[in-house]
This record gives structure tokens, C-alpha cells and sequence, in this order.
């Protein structure tokens, strides 16, 4: 097959959807991949990398959807690709469908058949393609909480593990899935004293299991959570509830009851924030201050770390690439279930039930 792997064009985005590594292992396999000039660059692959694993390097965006019988990316395509799209060609990046009504028409227009990394599911209703960049974003939500806990950044100054003779911070996780679950380690790592929240009672025994003595869990509940915010220095969202926006565990009136400098760090503000007071951000403009207490909300966490994510990203996606491009998507799906809820669009129908419904088109 031919892949193509255009340069992400949406602003900020240094990812990219292939590796020279995973370049090397699709032509390994007979299939030609084409790259587009300084792809990889964002994330520290440079086209001689990718020349030397085997795959050619084009200079145009144009040229690589010319080409590809599939397109590897990691963003949605912007309204300037839509016309590059063809009629068959083969995408498989995420899409968000249900997020933006004309992405969903380009799409059902160009023909083109979508497979969206988002929806890609295992029998265990788990999402593996989403999954690393919640690890990124849990991870990741622990560091910037340390940061913004010191003064100059606006915190009440204190050292997340503490020093011997100090009492360590107070680090409250709400939502015990990947992002919590990885946030935890992270605090815990750093010797903070960490309480994870969550409604699952089977998931708060099995984090009870394998967490260290600094995390223990609480059932999740309104006044629960008012007690504990009382007495935390950071506060970590991580709440999910899969399909719909997430509850509001921390209202307005609850930061006059929060430490002065305290960090709240609202890793769900993708699916509206389980913080009242918080509003998308940007990595240019990260924080704002209400009631003394600082809010971290930015909706594209991974992005900054793009080395990372490209990796982590890409562990997870290669295996699916292989199969589509030994097999073509008909046969791999037909063989790998997981791949079937990952088509959302087909040869210009739409094939995701509540993709159709969230515009109330057909289906
Ligand atoms: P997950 O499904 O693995 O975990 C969610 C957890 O929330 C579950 O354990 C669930 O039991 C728990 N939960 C549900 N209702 C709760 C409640 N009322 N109180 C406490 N816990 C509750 O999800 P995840 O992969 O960890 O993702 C968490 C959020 O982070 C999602 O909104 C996801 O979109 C977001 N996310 C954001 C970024 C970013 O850059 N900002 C990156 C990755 C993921």
C-alpha cells in the first residue's frame, strides 16, 4: 500500500503520525510510505531519518494526498485539506467528529472512508488510541501542578514531596482512570501526600492494590469532595463519564473554602472540566487566578511534549497501520474487530451512530 503522512498544519501541533521506526517497519512489509518535507520535525524526526528507514521524502502537502492510498495523521484534516481528499483514499488519524458539523460533511463528501484513532475499541470497551495521551496528560498534570505551586507562578510556595522535617503537599485526584491513575504515580513519586477519588468502587480496590502508602482513595461525593478540598494543594480533574460532559465536582462557591495558592489542574476541560471555574487554555496562556486559587485548564496538554506523545502515540497506532496496509481496511476490519467503531465515515455515509446523531444526519 502507499501511506502518506502529511505535516499536522493545525496550529501548534508538533506531532506527527509516523516514526522513521514505524517508517522502516511498513516498508519492511513491501508497503511505500511518503513523507512530507520536515514532518517530522515538531516531534525531532528529521526527513533524513525517515529517508534512511526506507521512506521517501515529498516536498507538498498536495503531493502526499496525491499519492497516499492512506493517510496517517494525528489531527483532524483542516477545512485547506478537504480538497485534497479523494474518493477511497483511506484516513485514519483522530477526527472528533461530533465536535464539528463541517468536518463531518467534507468528509461525507469527499467519499473517502475515515477510521478514527477515538473510536477504535477493544472488548473491553477500552480506547487504545486514546489511552497514551491520557498517560501523557496525567503525567504531565503532576508536573505542571509542582510548577504553578511555587510563588513566583502564583502558588502558595510549597514543595510537592516536602523535605525531611515538612509535611508534604496535599495532592487530591479526582477520577481514578488512566489520567488519575497516572497523576497518581507521579505525586506519589514525588513523595506528595496523594487522595485519589472515584465513584468505582472495583476501581478504587484495584488502585488500593498497586498504589503505593502515600495514595489512598475516597469514594467520590459531594461531601467528600467539599472536605477535601479544604485541606489540598493541588487538585488533579480526571473525571470521565464516557459520551457526556463532565459533572462539576468543584463548584464556584467551593474555592472560598480552598487554600490561598492552591493549583487546580482540570486535565478534563476537553470534555467541558469537572471545575465549575474552568475555561480552556492555551500553552501560551496556561493559568488565570479566581479566588486566590490557580486554575491550569489547557485542552491540548500532550501538545507540548511532542516527543513523547508522538511516541507514545504512535506504540499504539503502528500495529493498527500494519494491519490496514497489509490487509486493506475491508479485511482488517473484518479480522480485527477493534477496527470495526473506528469507521465513522464510508465511501460518503456515515457509519458512527452518534456522529449522525450529533448533527441529525443520516446513519
Ligand atoms: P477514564 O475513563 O480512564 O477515567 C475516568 C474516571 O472518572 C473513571 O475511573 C470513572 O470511574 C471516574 N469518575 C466518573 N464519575 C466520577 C465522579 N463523579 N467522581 C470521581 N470520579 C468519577 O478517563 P481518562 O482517560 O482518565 O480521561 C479523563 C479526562 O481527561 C477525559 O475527559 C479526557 O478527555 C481528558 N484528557 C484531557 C487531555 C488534555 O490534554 N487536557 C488529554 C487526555 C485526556
Amino acid at each position: 500500500m502507499i501511506i502518506g503522512v502529511p505535516k499536522e498544519i493545525k496550529n501548534n501541533e508538533n506531532r506527527v503520525a509516523l516514526t522513521p521506526a514505524g517508517a522502516k517497519e511498513l516498508v519492511k512489509r513491501g508497503h511505500s510510505v511518503f513523507v512530507q518535507h520536515t514532518a517530522g520535525e515538531g516531534s525531532g524526526f528529521s526527513d533524513d531519518q525517515y529517508t534512511e528507514a526506507g521512506a521517501a521524502i515529498l516536498p507538498t502537502i498536495e503531493d502526499v494526498y496525491a499519492i497516499a492510498e492512506m493517510i496517517m495523521k494525528v489531527k483532524e484534516p483542516i477545512e485547506s485539506e478537504y480538497k485534497l481528499i479523494k474518493e477511497n483514499q483511506l484516513l485514519f488519524t483522530y477526527f472528533h467528529f461530533a465536535s464539528y458539523e463541517p468536518l463531518t460533511k467534507a468528509m461525507v463528501a469527499s467519499k473517502s472512508i475515515c477510521l478514527a484513532y477515538e473510536t477504535v475499541e477493544k472488548a473491553d470497551r477500552s480506547l487504545p488510541l486514546l489511552v497514551p495521551m491520557s498517560e501523557v496528560a496525567g503525567r504531565m498534570a503532576i508536573q505542571k501542578g509542582a510548577n504553578y505551586l511555587e510563588k513566583p507562578l502564583g502558588g502558595r510556595g510549597i514543595l510537592l514531596g516536602g523535605v525531611p522535617g515538612t509535611l508534604p503537599a496535599k495532592v487530591l485526584i479526582l477520577g481514578g482512570g488512566i489520567v488519575g491513575t497516572q497523576a497518581a504515580w507521579m505525586a506519589a513519586g514525588l513523595g506528595a501526600d496523594v487522595t485519589i477519588m472515584d465513584v468505582s468502587l472495583p476501581r478504587m480496590r484495584y488502585l488500593a492494590d498497586v498504589m503505593p502508602a502515600n495514595v489512598k482513595t475516597m469514594m467520590s461525593n459531594e461531601y467528600n469532595v467539599r472536605e477535601m478540598i479544604k485541606d489540598a494543594d493541588l487538585v488533579v480533574g480526571a473525571v470521565l463519564i464516557p459520551g457526556a460532559k463532565a459533572p462539576h465536582l468543584i463548584t464556584r462557591d467551593m474555592l472560598a473554602d480552598m487554600k490561598k495558592g492552591a493549583v487546580l489542574v482540570d486535565v478534563a476541560v476537553d470534555q467541558g472540566g469537572c471545575i465549575e471555574t474552568c475555561k480552556p487554555t492555551t500553552h501560551e496562556n496556561p493559568t488565570y487566578v479566581i479566588d486566590d486559587v490557580v486554575h491550569y485548564c489547557v485542552a491540548n496538554m500532550p501538545g507540548a511534549v511532542p516527543y513523547t506523545s508522538t511516541l507514545a502515540l504512535t506504540n499504539a497506532t503502528l500495529p493498527y497501520a500494519i494491519q490496514l496496509a497489509d490487509k486493506g481496511w475491508k479485511k482488517a476490519a473484518q479480522e480485527n474487530v477493534e477496527l470495526i467503531p473506528g469507521l465513522n465515515v464510508i465511501h460518503g455515509d456515515i457509519v458512527y451512530k452518534a456522529v449522525a446523531d450529533a448533527f441529525n444526519l443520516d446513519y
